[in-house]
């Protein structure tokens, strides 16, 4: 359909147009009930917001976990969301692909989610409780360290070394956690320390 419309006639209409929508805006009228109507409401407002960094590599860009589920009032979390995190100082808000697919991983019906224990000569994991492999853990390195530690060398100089036992470190840490990693590791004695990420 063609519309015969002067420049002065378009002036005015479009005139009309904003002094319609700043009416609006300022609350008059059936029209701000009409624009509110056709505004779709922010997925993310009424979700829970979690920080954390990203498990995958050492960039350990910080990421915002978006649940729905009030945990205060007992519910139980539902992840649904995962985005980067713009007040992080590494990332500034963004992710590559392993970070910004973190939502499936996890939520992957793979993914494990407590400890496992292979017995001696058993060729299948079998699930276990967390105090279950702490104990384990406790009791391995009690032993293992009370058996080899060594306080001096030949010369009778104090080394404190247990080289008998090593430790690989993740590098999804925070720097407190990896921090306090560190002196657990070394106040034993360790000196076989390293990292997934070499870092
Ligand atoms: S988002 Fe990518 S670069 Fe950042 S920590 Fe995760 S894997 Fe590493």
């Amino acid at each position: 359909m063609n519309i015969d419309l002067s420049r002065r006639g378009f002036l005015g209409l479009a005139g009309a147009g904003v002094a319609g929508t700043s009416l609006g805006a300022m609350g008059f009228g059936a029209a701000e009930a009409a624009e509110a109507a056709h505004v779709r409401a922010f997925k993310l407002t009424t979700t829970t917001e979690t920080r954390n960094t990203c498990t995958y590599c050492s960039v350990a860009c910080g990421i915002i976990l978006y649940s729905k589920g009030d945990l205060r009032a007992g519910e139980k979390a539902e992840l649904f969301h995962v985005e980067g995190d713009a007040d992080h100082p590494t990332n500034r808000g963004t992710l590559c692909p392993k970070g910004a697919a973190i939502k499936d991983f996890a939520l992957a019906p793979t993914r494990a989610t407590t400890p496992r224990y292979r017995r001696p000569g058993g060729t299948a994991w079998e699930d276990i409780t967390w105090e279950a492999a702490l104990d384990k853990i406790a009791r391995a390195i009690k032993d293992d360290r009370d058996a080899n530690f060594i306080a001096e060398n030949a010369e009778g100089v104090t080394v404190n070394r247990w080289t008998t036992a090593g430790f690989l470190a993740a590098s999804g840490s925070t720097n407190e956690s990896a921090w306090t990693t560190y002196k657990v590791v070394r106040s034993l004695g360790i000196v076989g320390f390293d990292n997934q990420a070499r870092v």
